[in-house]
C-alpha cells in the first residue's frame, strides 16, 4: 500500500510542476498577445511556427517514449486556449476595463447560457464580471439597452430545433448588435431529490423546447405529466426548493448538482448530437481586429424585382464571401414575403464584404447588419480574409458605455458615398407601399384629408380618394399643429378608422408617426409611416422607424437643406430600412404669397443625388386650393415619382387645413390635367 503511496506522491509532484509549467507558458503566451494588440502587422497565426512546435513535439515525443497521436491531441488544446486567450489584446477597450461588467443571459444559474458564459467570457476581458439571470429575452433585452449591463448572451440557434425566431424577432428591432459568438453541446438528464427514481415520478418540469427535444424518453413514461418552466436550471431550482421526491427535472448535469439534484438517467435527449449557438450582444458595433477569422450577420428582405434573391446571393460570390446560413422566415404583417437570416463568412471592415453589401442595397427592401464578430463555429481557423492594419477610421466607441455618438455599423459604401447615394449603375429604388409601387414606371398619387376627423368623413374620403385613381390614400390621426388649441387629431381611434376606410375601398394607407411610443399602433394600422416636416430631425425617431421593415415617406423639414433631408434618409437607411421616399412640401422663403415656397428645383437636385423615390406634396406649399393644381403639375413635369394631396369630402367642413383642401371634383380635374404630363415623361398614371 505504501509502494502505490509513494507512487502517487510521484505523479502528484510531475502534476504540480506540469500545471506550473503551463501557467508559466501561458504567461509567456500573453505577453505574446499584448506584442500582437500593439502591432497589428504581426500575423496572428503561423502556420509555419505552428508546424515546427508540432515536429518538435513530435521528435521530442519519440524520444520519450510517447505517441504522436496523444501530443498532437494536448499541443491543439493548448494551441487552441492560446489564440482565444490572445484574443483579449486584440480588443483594446473591452480588455483594459478597470471596472466591473455586468452581462445578462436568459435562465438561472447553471443553465446552459450561464456555463456558456463561463466559456465566452475569459477570452474577452479580464476584468470580473458579475453575471445576471432574466426570465425573458425581452426583460434581458430591456436591461441591456436601459445600460444595466453590459453584454447579454441569447441562444440564436439549436442544431435540432433551427432558429431562435423570437430572438431574430426582437434584434431586428431593438439596437443592439451580435459582438460575438460561441456554440455548447447542450445534455439533457433526468434528476431528481435523493431518494426519487424514474418510475416514482409524476411530473417533470422543464422549459417547453428541452421537454420537445426529449418527447421520445418522456412517451415511455407512463402517466407522468410534463411541467412547462422557463429555464431547465430554474426547473432544477425549484424542484431541489420543493422537496417533492414526485418531481422530477430534466436540465444539465451541472445544474442538477449545483441544486443537490441525483442525475437519474443520462442523455435523455432525442438525438445525441444537441448544440446550441449563442450570440453576445452589445449597444455599439465592434470592430474585429481583421487577423481573426469573423462572420457577419444580417437580417434581409429582398423587393420583387425579379431574381433579387438570386442577385443577392450571387454578390456575396462574386466577392468571393462564403455564406454559412440562408434560413427563410415568412413575414406575417405581409403574406408570401420573407425575411431571410443571413450569416457571411467575413469582416465587416473588410473592402470585399464593404462592396457586397453595397451591391445587395439594390434587391433589398430592408437590411440589417445585426454585426461582425470572432468566428466560432466550424472546425480549425479559418484564415482571416485580407490581413491589413486595423481600422483606424472607425474607432470602437467604450464598449460599455451608452452613448449617442456611439458608432452605428458605417454604410459598406466606398469613398464619400452613402446609402442614399445614387449608385453608379444609375438604379433607381422602388418602394412599395402595398401594391402600389412608388418610383416604377407608374406616377404615383396620393390624396386624402388632412385629417381623419370622424368615421363618415373618412369613409366618404375614401370612395373620393378611390374614384379618383389613387393609389395610396392619406389621413393624420397625430396632428402636428401649430397651435396647441387646433385640432390634434383622433389619435388611436383615427388609425383605426383609416385603417377601416383603406380596407374598404382596398387602397394602402399613409399617416404621420409624431412618437416613438405610436410606432407599434401606427405598424398595426398604416402601411407607409409619414415623417412630417416638424420632425425630419427628429433622430430618435427616425433611428426607430430604421429598424422597420415598413415604408417611410420623409417630409422635407421647412428649413432644411436638400443635404440635410438626404442626412435624415440616411438615419432611416443606416438603421436597414431602405423603403423611404422623399417628399418635396415647399420651404420657408421670404415669399409670403403662399404658404411655403415650393422649391421645384429640389427634385431634379434629388434626383441627381439619390436613387430614392422623390414626390412632391403642392399642398402644403402652395396653402391654397387654387395653386394646388399648377404645383402638382409642375412636379410630374421636373420628373417627381408622384404627388400626395389634401382632398376633402367637404373642404368647407374640413378641421384642419380647409384653404388647401381639393374637392371631390378639383381631385378629379388635376387627375385628368396631370395625365399627358406624365405620359410625356414616358410614365404612366
Ligand atoms: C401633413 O402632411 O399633414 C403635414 C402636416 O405636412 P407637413 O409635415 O409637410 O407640414
Ligand atoms: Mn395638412
Amino acid at each position: 500500500m505504501d509502494a502505490l503511496k509513494d507512487r502517487r506522491s510521484t505523479i502528484d509532484q510531475i502534476d504540480r510542476e506540469l500545471v506550473e509549467l503551463l501557467g508559466r507558458r501561458m504567461a509567456a503566451v500573453r505577453e505574446i498577445g499584448a506584442y500582437k494588440g500593439q502591432n497589428s502587422d504581426a500575423p496572428l497565426h503561423d502556420p509555419k511556427r505552428e508546424h515546427e512546435l508540432f515536429e518538435f513535439w513530435t521528435s521530442e515525443g519519440a524520444r520519450a517514449g510517447l505517441s504522436s497521436l496523444f501530443l498532437g491531441r494536448i499541443l491543439r488544446e493548448i494551441l487552441a486556449h492560446s489564440r482565444r486567450d490572445q484574443e483579449r489584446h486584440l480588443r483594446p477597450s473591452s480588455s483594459s476595463r478597470a471596472t466591473g461588467l455586468r452581462v445578462g443571459y436568459r435562465g438561472a444559474p447553471a443553465s446552459t447560457s450561464d456555463l456558456t458564459l463561463d466559456k465566452l467570457l475569459p477570452a474577452r476581458t479580464d476584468a470580473p464580471v458579475e453575471k445576471v439571470g432574466f426570465e425573458t429575452f425581452s426583460a434581458a433585452l430591456d436591461a441591456l439597452e436601459s445600460g444595466e449591463i453590459d453584454y447579454l448572451l441569447l441562444p440564436i440557434e439549436n442544431t435540432l430545433v433551427g432558429s431562435i425566431h423570437e430572438v431574430y424577432h426582437e434584434l431586428a428591432r431593438r439596437d443592439v448588435y451580435l459582438a460575438d459568438e460561441e456554440v455548447s453541446a447542450v445534455e439533457h438528464c433526468l434528476a431528481g431529490l435523493p431518494g426519487a427514481t424514474p418510475e416514482r415520478l409524476l411530473t417533470i418540469r422543464s422549459d417547453p423546447t428541452t421537454l420537445q427535444q426529449c418527447s421520445r424518453f418522456l412517451r415511455t413514461l407512463v402517466g407522468v405529466t410534463a411541467e412547462g418552466w422557463y429555464d431547465p436550471a430554474a426547473a432544477a431550482a425549484s424542484v431541489s426548493e420543493g422537496g417533492d421526491a414526485d418531481v422530477g427535472v430534466i436540465c444539465s448535469p451541472d445544474a442538477a448538482s449545483r441544486n443537490g439534484l441525483h442525475i437519474l438517467e443520462h442523455d435523455v435527449s432525442d438525438h445525441r448530437q444537441n448544440n446550441t449557438r449563442f450570440v453576445l450582444l452589445s449597444r455599439t458595433a465592434e470592430h474585429v481586429d481583421p487577423r481573426l477569422p469573423a462572420k457577419t450577420s444580417l437580417i434581409l428582405s429582398v423587393n420583387h424585382r425579379h431574381g433579387a434573391l438570386a442577385d443577392c446571393l450571387q454578390a456575396f460570390a462574386r466577392h468571393d464571401l462564403n455564406l454559412t446560413k440562408l434560413e427563410s422566415r415568412p413575414l406575417p404583417e405581409r403574406p408570401w414575403e420573407y425575411l431571410f437570416y443571413v450569416d457571411v463568412e467575413g469582416n465587416v471592415d473588410d473592402e470585399r464584404m464593404k462592396a457586397a453589401l453595397d451591391e445587395i442595397r439594390e434587391y433589398t427592401g430592408s437590411l440589417r447588419v445585426l454585426g461582425c464578430y470572432p468566428c466560432r463555429t466550424g472546425g480549425e481557423p479559418v484564415p482571416a480574409l485580407r490581413p491589413r492594419k486595423v481600422v483606424e477610421a472607425a474607432p470602437a466607441a467604450p464598449t460599455c458605455e451608452v452613448t449617442d455618438q456611439a458608432p452605428r455599423v458605417k454604410p459598406a459604401v466606398g469613398n464619400d458615398r452613402t446609402l442614399a447615394s445614387l449608385p453608379e449603375s444609375g438604379r433607381r429604388s422602388i418602394v412599395r407601399v402595398g401594391p402600389a409601387e412608388i418610383g416604377g414606371q407608374r406616377f404615383t398619387l396620393i390624396a386624402g384629408p388632412c385629417a381623419v376627423e370622424s368615421r363618415r368623413q373618412i369613409m366618404e374620403s375614401a370612395e373620393v380618394v378611390a374614384s379618383a385613381g389613387a393609389q395610396v390614400m392619406r389621413g393624420g390621426a397625430f396632428k402636428p399643429r401649430t397651435s396647441p388649441y387646433s385640432f390634434q387629431g383622433l389619435g388611436v381611434e383615427g388609425l383605426r378608422l383609416l385603417a377601416e376606410a383603406g380596407r374598404m375601398v382596398g387602397i394602402p394607407v399613409v399617416t404621420e408617426i409624431l412618437r416613438v411610443e405610436d410606432i407599434d399602433a401606427v405598424a398595426e394600422s398604416a402601411d407607409m409611416f409619414q415623417v412630417g416636416a416638424r420632425n425630419m430631425q427628429n433622430f430618435e425617431l427616425l433611428k426607430a422607424l430604421g429598424r422597420l421593415r415598413q415604408p417611410v415617406l420623409l417630409k422635407r423639414g421647412m428649413s432644411a437643406t436638400v443635404k440635410e433631408l438626404l442626412q435624415a434618409a440616411e438615419y432611416i437607411l443606416a438603421g436597414g430600412n431602405h423603403q423611404v421616399v422623399l417628399c418635396e412640401r415647399g420651404i420657408r422663403t421670404f415669399e409670403t404669397a403662399t404658404r411655403s415656397t415650393l422649391d421645384v428645383s429640389s427634385v431634379p437636385v434629388l434626383k441627381e443625388l439619390t436613387h430614392l423615390p422623390v414626390i412632391v406634396d403642392p399642398s402644403h406649399a402652395a396653402g391654397r386650393r387654387a395653386l394646388v393644381a399648377p404645383l402638382a403639375l409642375a412636379a410630374a413635369a421636373v420628373g417627381a415619382d408622384g404627388i400626395i394631396v389634401e382632398a376633402h369630402p367637404h373642404p368647407e367642413e374640413a378641421l384642419c387645413d380647409a384653404e388647401q383642401a381639393l374637392s371631390p371634383d378639383d381631385l378629379r380635374d388635376l387627375c385628368a390635367s396631370l395625365r399627358p404630363i406624365v405620359e410625356a415623361q414616358g410614365r404612366v398614371m
